[in-house]
């Protein structure tokens, strides 16, 4: 893939329902009497799953964006006029900004209700100013700070601060939940830019909710099918490309050597770190072949397209890949502290140069074994004897 392309890729689903949304708005007929009660029930439904979502998931900060927007259209809704809207497009991104800056704690269990509180006293306080403080408010409104329209300069301010916060928080991972926020909020703000037409507001709004959902069910696809310490794809991601395969296929089963000694020596900490290591050099395997973390030490590579033999020549290479891999890791009780950590370069507790050996057993489909479930249990045969015939080979 291009770099160019790669390193965009986390913005794709959001930017694809922008543009999408977009389209519907500015290109698209607009929509028949008949219909125009979806751009009303249709933000709701959507922002209200995604709420839900938020809720389901446990993602403390998604559910306060989600909730604040959909406060957000449900004042909208109830009156579109300059002073709630005013208010809104500030208070929306503000709320935004706050959970942004603050520890995500969670949804379900963290002490979510507190920003469900506030959001809620918000909204009162904007039905009060709407009615009874309405004198009061409108005086305000001339300020040049809360001019409209489109968005007054403190919403525009509010929303680049709120902005800047989520793209800091999906640095550096990007994952797709945190890019997803700054997609909502921009999707917020170009609904608020064009808050004169309902119809624009709602489709962004709509918008919004949908970047969150499409995001939280690609986290959690990436949580079901990738292995979250090496990265590498998981069980159920191999036992879906089994079912796809064609005839002539190999399958290689790799167990790291003593690793329970490895652990006891060393503690599980460092384990860990070899096992992301060793990873990494089974994800560089040659010959087509696809790694994935079977579970605990256990790892598979799939050859899609050869057969055993082909197979064999690439699992050497890598069985001796691993085996003069010299892996360089930190210690347990490495100071947080960089300066500490600095003093500490070179003793006990820097860096440690450790490596392992691993054994792998090999099968492809033949007269006796057809299904991928009897070829894994070969491969697991074979690992065994590569065990029984002192670790560190290859055996088919
Ligand atoms: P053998 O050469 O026969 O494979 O010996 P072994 O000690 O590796 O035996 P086995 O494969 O049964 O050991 C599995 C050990 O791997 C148990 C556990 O301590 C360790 N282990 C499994 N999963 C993880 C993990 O995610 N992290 C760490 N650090 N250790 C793990
Ligand atoms: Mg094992
Ligand atoms: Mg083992």
């Amino acid at each position: 893939m291009p770099e160019f392309l790669r390193l965009t890729r986390p913005i794709w689903p959001a930017a694809a329902i922008l543009a999408v949304t977009a389209a519907a708005v500015w290109l698209a007929p607009p929509l028949p009497a008949s219909l125009a009660g979806l751009s009303t029930a249709g933000p709701y439904a959507v922002l209200v799953t995604a709420v839900g979502l938020a809720w389901w998931y446990n993602r403390g900060r998604t559910l306060v964006v989600a909730v604040s927007i959909l406060l957000g259209w449900s004042l909208y809704a109830h009156d579109s006029q300059k002073l709630v809207y005013t208010v809104l497009v500030i208070l929306v991104p503000l709320n935004c900004l706050a959970v942004l800056l603050a520890r995500e704690r969670g949804a379900r269990y963290g002490p979510a209700y507190r920003w469900l509180g506030l959001i809620a006293l918000e909204g009162l306080a904007v039905l009060w100013l709407d009615s009874a403080g309405k004198g009061y408010a409108e005086s305000l409104l001339g300020h040049w700070s809360l001019r409209s329209p489109p968005t007054p300069l403190a919403g525009r301010l509010a929303f680049a601060a709120a902005f800047a916060a989520a793209a800091w928080r999906s640095y550096p991972e990007h994952r797709p939940l945190q890019v997803a926020k700054m997609g909502a909020i921009a999707a917020f703000f170009i609904g608020s830019e064009w808050g004169q037409e309902p119809a624009v507001f709602a489709a962004f709004m709509t918008a919004a909710g949908a970047i969150l959902i499409v995001a939280m069910l690609q986290e959690s696809h990436q949580l079901a099918f990738h292995d979250e310490l090496t990265g590498l794809p998981g069980r159920r991601a191999l036992d879906e490309r089994l079912r796809a395969l064609g005839s002539r296929y190999a399958l290689a089963m790799i167990d790291v050597d003593h690793f329970k000694k490895f652990n006891d020596t060393h503690g599980h900490d460092i384990g860990d770190q070899v096992l992301k290591l060793v990873a990494g050099r089974l994800a560089q395997v040659g010959g087509g072949g696809i790694a994935y973390r079977y579970g605990g030490e256990e790892f598979s590579v799939l050859f899609p397209d050869s057969g055993r033999d082909a197979a064999m020549v690439h699992l050497t290479e890598l069985r001796r890949s691993i085996e003069s891999y010299r892996m360089a890791v930190r210690g347990e009780d490495r100071p947080k502290d960089p300066q500490e950590a600095a003093k500490l370069r070179g003793t006990r507790t820097a860096q440690q140069t450790l490596s392992v050996t691993v054994s792998i057993g090999v099968a492809d489909p033949s007269d006796e074994r057809r299904t991928p479930a009897q070829v894994l249990k070969a491969a697991d045969e074979a690992l065994y004897r590569a065990k029984q015939a002192g670790r560190n080979r290859v055996s088919r």
